[in-house]
């Protein structure tokens, strides 16, 4: 019988992770079967539960869970500990292992992908939700000169700093707000607010030239055609623009590794959903 895998969530019937795992597992000849499955916005443990019930091996976590998913784990990586959120599980007897590879994914897709260096570069990082959480400790591994979180919600942005500042080599500071974003410019400015989704802008000042020249503006959201976040960007003269499909993939990428012990080749993958989606914005 085949080893069973599931991404859960709610909404789901969106998620690209089917195909994506199932391409990994082909690739690397591993006999597995992958599934969405919409557990209930109350139910999440039970249906984690039951889905271990029927002989699941592990489980990628999406919206609104990873907080959930931290909770149930009996066992956490320290990155997901940093992160203190879980999108990946996997059942190993008695136990509940938790790991977050978001932000794993995010810098594979930035470093080996599109070839951006981080080391010594200004970056920008918009949002202080989960996505934005999971990506800080990896991102300030690579000793950026500075490291700028700016987020709607002021003191959540000052909370993320304070999370982190202890642990920090590069200077990591909270802006205030948006509006305090003008007169800076960036190497790297990466969208982790969920705006996009809503076809919204994060309220960056329009005028300030936040993107430094040949900056790359980086948006977690992928898609057809430009984000708004993008548009923006594209709209400033900014000529390297990349959304999130890599690092969908790239996450995907390590969440296979962390239950089969094997590292695909995401480089194939990434390409045919690019093919699918009838391209977006990359490189
Ligand atoms: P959360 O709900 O945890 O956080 C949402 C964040 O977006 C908050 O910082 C919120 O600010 C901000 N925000 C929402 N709307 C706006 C707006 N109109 N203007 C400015 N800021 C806004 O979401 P996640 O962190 O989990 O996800 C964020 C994005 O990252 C989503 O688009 C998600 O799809 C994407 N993502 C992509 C991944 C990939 O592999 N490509 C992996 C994980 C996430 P405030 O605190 O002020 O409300």
């Amino acid at each position: 019988m085949s080893d069973l895998y599931c991404v859960f969530g709610n909404p789901i019937s969106h998620s690209k992770s089917p195909v994506i795992h199932t391409a990994f597992a082909r690739q690397c000849r591993q006999d597995l079967r992958y599934e969405a499955l919409l557990a209930p916005i109350d139910g999440f443990a039970a249906s984690v539960r039951t889905f271990i019930a029927a002989g699941g091996r592990g489980a990628n976590v999406t919206v609104p869970f990873k907080e959930e998913a931290f909770r149930l784990a009996t066992r956490l990586s320290v990155r997901a500990e940093l992160a203190a959120a879980v999108n990946s599980l996997r059942f190993d007897g008695a136990e509940i292992v938790g790991d977050n590879t978001d932000g794993a994914g995010l810098l594979r897709d930035l470093l080996v992908n599109l070839a951006c260096p981080i080391a010594g570069r200004r970056v920008l990082l918009l949002g202080a939700g989960g996505a934005a959480r999971g990506v800080v400790a990896p991102l300030l591994e690579q000793r950026p000169a500075t490291l700028v979180i700016a987020n709607r919600n002021v003191s959540r942005a000052q909370e993320l700093v304070q999370c982190f500042a202890a642990s920090a080599s590069a200077s990591l500071l909270c802006p205030g707000g948006y509006p305090e974003l003008a007169g800076q410019s960036f190497d790297l400015v990466i969208n982790a607010t969920s705006a996009s989704l809503a076809g919204a802008l994060p309220p960056l000042p329009a005028a300030a030239g936040i993107f430094a020249p040949a900056s790359l503006a980086y948006d977690m959201m992928y898609g057809k055609g430009d984000t708004p976040f993008l548009a923006f960007a594209r709209a400033q003269g900014v000529e390297r623009l990349a959304d999130g499909l890599g690092m969908l993939v790239e996450q995907a990428a390590e969440a296979f590794h962390f239950w089969r012990g094997l590292r695909p080749d995401s480089t194939p993958v990434i390409a045919a959903l690019r093919a699918r989606s009838e391209a977006g914005p990359a490189g």
